[in-house]
């Protein structure tokens, strides 16, 4: 068996990196499933493409907006057992995949080196929900997919990046989120209530008088994908290996 730099150091060590276009995506979608596996030992870190800095009714200067959502974003992560949350820095409202938005994920999975990867699934174009297929979605989930292959395993794709130290990493596999077409499913009956809380960290979107509307609905929303392969609570992927 050949030498993989994947699996160099700790064996079946995994480093898992979530990316989405704005901080509470993750809270919404995967962080049920970030909680479990951080407490099987994973190392999880967010990555979070734009600061949500338009997802406000008040008239607060942008920098506040700003941190104040990175904050929370934070907190949020901290609560599931996340290790870090990388911030790109990106326009909110105006996520396009550009060579600059896959520079920046190639350069990000190039210095966390993940073993997996979660994203939502660029394949799902149902636009039937506002929320679910808002363009910034859309578009951090295409540059994504287009990032993972073939630009971040190979060295002709942004060399400058290999000069600055971040060489070449190919993941193992994603798990593509809000998918029509799952093939994996995780029992988040012991983590569901972590979601909550994480959900609850996002102040600035879900204030107090909607904690009892939002955890109705995430759990409903996780009894009925449970309910296709008879869990209690469960999360829904489509996983896809990365070729090499
Ligand atoms: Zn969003």
């Amino acid at each position: 068996m050949g030498f993989d730099r994947r699996d160099s150091g700790e064996q079946g060590h995994e480093v898992v990196l979530a990316v989405a276009a704005h901080p509470d995506d993750l809270d919404f979608s995967v962080s049920a499933t970030v909680a479990l596996w951080a407490r099987q030992g994973a190392e999880v870190y967010y990555v979070v493409c734009t600061d949500g800095e338009r997802g406000f009714q008040e008239e607060l200067p942008i920098s506040e907006r700003i941190h104040l959502r990175r904050e929370e974003q934070r907190a949020a992560a901290q609560t599931v057992g996340a290790k870090d949350v990388i911030f790109l820095g990106h326009t909110d409202g105006e996520l396009a995949n550009t060579p600059k938005l896959q520079e920046d994920l190639v350069k990000v999975m190039r210095r966390y080196r993940p073993t997996r990867v979660m994203a939502a699934d660029p394949a799902n174009q149902a636009f039937d929900s506002f929320y679910r297929f808002h363009p910034d979605h859309r578009a951090a989930a295409v540059a994504l997919y287009d990032a993972l292959y073939p630009a971040v395993g190979n060295p002709h794709f942004f060399p400058h990046l290999i000069e600055l130290g971040y060489l070449p990493h190919t993941p193992r596999e994603v798990y593509f989120f809000g998918t029509e077409k799952p093939n994996v499913w995780i029992d988040i009956s012991d983590t569901i209530g972590l979601k909550m809380r994480a959900l609850l960290c996002h102040e600035s979107q879900i204030g107090p008088e909607r904690a009892g509307e939002i955890s109705k609905y995430v759990r409903e929303r996780a009894e009925q994908v449970g309910s296709e392969r008879n869990l209690p609570y469960a999360d829904a992927y489509r996983r896809l290996e990365i070729p090499r």
